[in-house]
């Protein structure tokens, strides 16, 4: 018997090398028994375009996207989900019927991982820090859980505020850090790239209070800086972002081969290997 040749995605970016997303799709993929093949392409800073012309011709099903392409992938697709034009980003390609499909799933990715780990959305008082692309990608997703309020913090107030008119949401608001002191929330998400350069935004110590739980969209082997500060302080718990890096690639998976794939194996794999 001839064995079928499997559907293949990839993933483009530059830099890409750092990628675990082959690892993540391929042992969904064992798992969930589909025939795929994802690799991961180096792409030239003025070829996105070019690349994802030449994958279709090759008979390409999907590609997720990664740094600096979302926006040039948002801009390349004939259709857009809801969640990826007010992201204003696509993670996600998907190539059929000769159209292009862009999607964004950051955001479900991150939601799914606070349900995982038992995090109530409704109603909860939740503190965005920072206003770039990932704070911009996850507000669809979080305010559709229903939340009582989202404050966007950012060191530059002026797009903490952009968002806020963006989404045109009176759950909404914008804030400076120094404006935080007094207030309360149950939820504070870490949208900065702070974290990645070893540094804390600057947020009052205050605003951890009982029953905070703190999340950081960066991971790594050591607890973020942010996640350390806020245990230090007394939050409940802390997650980092790895939980919703496997979750967004779950939700792309979802997207492309219509099975849900169980994220905690990789999740537990991926943390062993991190160095
Ligand atoms: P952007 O460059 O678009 O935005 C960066 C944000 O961080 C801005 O709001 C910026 O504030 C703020 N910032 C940077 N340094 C500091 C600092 N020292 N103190 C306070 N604020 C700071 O990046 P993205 O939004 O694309 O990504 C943000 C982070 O999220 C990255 O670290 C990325 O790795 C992570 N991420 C993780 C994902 C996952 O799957 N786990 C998915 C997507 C992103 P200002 O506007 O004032 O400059």
């Amino acid at each position: 018997m001839t064995q079928q040749t499997p559907d293949q995605y990839r993933v483009f970016g530059n830099p890409i090398e750092h990628s675990r997303s082959p690892d993540i799709h391929h042992i969904f993929a064992l798992k969930s028994q589909q025939h795929i093949n994802y690799q991961k392409q180096l792409v030239d800073i003025d070829g996105f375009s070019n690349a994802v012309t030449d994958f279709i011709h090759q008979d390409g099903k999907g590609a997720n996207v990664t740094v600096p392409f979302k926006e040039q992938a948002l801009a390349l697709s004939d259709e857009l989900t809801e969640r990826a034009s007010l992201a204003g980003a696509v993670n996600t390609l998907t190539f059929k019927e000769g159209k292009i499909f862009g999607d964004n799933t950051d955001g479900e990715g991150l939601v799914q991982d606070l349900i995982t780990n038992n995090v109530s959305l409704k109603n909860s008082r939740i503190l965005l820090l920072g206003a770039g692309g990932a704070a911009r990608g996850v507000l669809l997703p979080l305010l559709a859980h229903m939340p009582h309020s989202i404050v966007i913090a950012n060191r530059t107030v002026s797009k903490a505020d952009k968002l806020c008119q963006h989404f045109a949401d009176i759950r909404l608001s914008a804030s400076g850090y120094q404006d935080l002191e007094q207030q309360s929330f149950d939820v504070i998400i870490n949208a900065t790239s702070a974290s990645l350069s070893g540094n804390l935004p600057p947020i009052p110590t205050s605003i951890i209070r009982q029953n905070v739980v703190c999340y950081d969209m960066v991971y790594g082997k050591n607890e973020t800086p942010f996640l350390q500060w806020a245990k230090e302080h007394g939050a409940i718990k802390v997650i980092d972002g790895l939980g919703m890096l496997v979750g967004q690639a779950a939700v792309s998976f979802e997207v492309w081969r219509g099975v849900t794939p169980e994220v905690q194996p990789v999740i537990d794999k991926l943390r062993a290997a991190l160095t």
